[in-house]
């Protein structure tokens, strides 16, 4: 089955364009964090993606695992709030699966699947959160189910990824009916309701990032 390979290219474009994005959507992700939280989610984003288009051509060189960690160290040392720290470690934890391979090295679909799982578990373990708490878990969570289940399923890899996607934006939708039990928006209580979650938001985005550059 495992003809299919994410090559280290594909890695790297979806960095450079998580770059643009961070640019392009800065702010929108801060006016919707300026609805339910202090207005700096598209900042924080931007802050920590400037940092990493700093170093881009020297990190490039290392393996998958050796350029997503420095990816994620850069977040998690530059950007203040939680989405520093939650996004950092995301991508600090993402290669870890394919730890023991080299630069020029692609990653297969199975262990494509891996990385996001791996990613997602550390964001709920730092957050110490869950799906249902108006985070970006609310769109993380559903979409890696439905990449193993659709995949696992037969769908091929971008289809699966592509529904992946879609589960994403309707766990994105979802937050606009639930009260905070995690972040600033917890504050808000039940004046939470009908505002998207920013985390949620940008993270169904870098989702469908990895999803348009997949072969
Ligand atoms: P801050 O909340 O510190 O200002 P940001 O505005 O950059 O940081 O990011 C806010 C987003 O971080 C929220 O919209 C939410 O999705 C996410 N978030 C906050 N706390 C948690 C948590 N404990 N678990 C998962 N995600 C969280
Ligand atoms: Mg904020």
């Amino acid at each position: 089955m495992s003809e299919y390979v994410l090559d280290k290219q594909y890695f790297v474009d979806v960095i450079k364009d998580l770059i643009k994005l961070a640019e392009d959507r800065k702010e929108y992700f801060t006016e919707l964090d300026s609805a339910i939280g202090d207005g700096d989610h598209g900042m924080n984003l931007s802050i920590g993606f400037r940092e990493v288009d700093k170093n881009l051509d020297e990190w490039q060189k290392e393996s998958v695992n050796g350029f997503y960690k420095k990816v994620g160290t850069a977040l998690l040392d530059k950007v203040g709030g939680s989405s520093g720290p939650l996004y950092g470690s995301f991508f600090m934890k993402f290669g870890l699966p394919v730890k023991t391979k080299g630069p020029d090295d692609g990653v297969t679909f199975e262990e494509f699947i891996e990385m996001m799982e791996t990613g997602v578990n550390i964001i709920k373990k730092r957050g110490k959160s869950t799906t249902g708490e108006k985070t970006m878990l609310d769109t993380l969570v559903p979409a890696v189910e439905t990449l193993k289940s659709a995949y696992e399923g037969g769908s091929a890899p971008k289809e699966a990824m592509a529904k992946a996607v879609e589960a994403g934006k309707d766990g994105l939708e979802s937050t606009r009916n639930i009260v905070a039990t995690k972040g600033r928006a917890m504050r808000l209580g039940e004046r939470a309701i009908g505002h998207l979650d920013p985390g949620a938001a940008s993270s169904a985005e870098i989702l469908e990032v990895f999803y348009n550059h997949m072969p």
